[in-house]
């Protein structure tokens, strides 16, 4: 006997994968044989580029251009997507910035409203729109890619890390609304991955050896293992998963700090 992820005949639409953890995804549900949607905002070029490597290796793909934050698009999203590909049986919501690291006092509310309105709305805004679909094909899963700051919090970040944190109660909350319909909500919550929204950070050799401090296992995390757990949450594998958060994370929720006692 043996097991494979079979996607095969399902439609996945990944917020935000012109790059890093979305990219990855995509390519792995494509791998299982999913029919994949790279949505991006503005780097069309690199969408363009991962959308001809997918029909290049047999996968199915488009790429859709919307903004996530903004209501009409991600209804031209979902559109493009029913007309192109099928309603779709997948979401991963993906797309997410980090914003400027800005204390509260002395910041700029404009800024805090981005990143809900990116991280926040923008999963609210597609969930919507998947579950009309999904209810109706009485199946479905949605992935909600938060960060290991739903739990712990970030000085200087409390946009994102309170944008995450309200993502993992809206993954709960939904679950329980859809679960009569078969459609299963799980988030993913990411460590320390090295993708360009932290480039800065493993970028510089201080840096980075500081961040690996904070990491159980020896080594950062490669887009890879975000695109390999989400494809086994997506699949019947995981079948009686549902309204919970799996970090992938190499163990930084495990307080590597207290090893040597303390
Ligand atoms: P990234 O910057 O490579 O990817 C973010 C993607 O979101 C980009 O492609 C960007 O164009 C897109 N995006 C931003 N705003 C958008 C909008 N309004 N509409 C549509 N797309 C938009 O960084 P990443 O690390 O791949 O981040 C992906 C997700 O993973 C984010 O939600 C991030 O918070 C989360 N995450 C990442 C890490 C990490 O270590 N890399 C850790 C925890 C959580």
């Amino acid at each position: 006997m043996s097991v494979e992820i079979d996607l095969r005949g399902k439609v996945a639409i990944v917020t935000g994968s012109s790059s890093g953890l979305g990219r990855s995804i995509a390519e792995y549900l494509s791998m299982a044989g999913a029919s994949v949607v790279i949505n991006y905002r503005k780097e069309k070029d690199k969408a363009d580029e991962i959308t001809q490597q997918i029909l290049k290796n047999g996968g199915k793909a488009i790429c859709v251009q919307a903004d996530v934050s903004k209501i009409d698009d991600v209804q031209r999203l979902f559109e493009t997507t029913d007309q192109q590909l099928g309603p779709a049986d997948i979401l991963v919501n993906n797309a997410g910035i980090d914003g400027k690291r800005q204390m509260c006092g002395d910041d700029d509310p404009a800024e805090w409203e981005r990143v809900i309105g990116i991280n926040l709305l923008g999963p609210y805004y597609c969930t919507r729109e998947a579950v009309k679909r999904m209810t109706v094909k009485k199946s479905g899963v949605i992935i909600n890619i938060t960060s290991d700051h739903e739990f712990v919090p970030w000085s200087g970040y409390s946009a994102y890390s309170s944008s995450k944190a309200g993502l993992s109660m809206f993954t709960k909350t939904l679950a329980q609304e859809v679960a009569e319909n078969n459609i299963r909500v799980i988030s993913v919550a990411p460590g320390a991955i090295k993708t360009p929204i932290n480039e800065d950070v493993w970028g510089n050799p201080d840096s980075l050896r500081d961040l690996l401090k904070k990491v159980a296992m020896p080594r950062l995390g490669e887009v890879d293992d975000i695109g390999k757990a989400v494809a086994f949450l997506c699949s019947d594998l995981a079948s009686y998963i549902t309204g919970v958060t799996l970090p992938v994370d190499g163990g930084m929720l495990l307080y590597p700090d207290f090893k040597h006692g303390g």
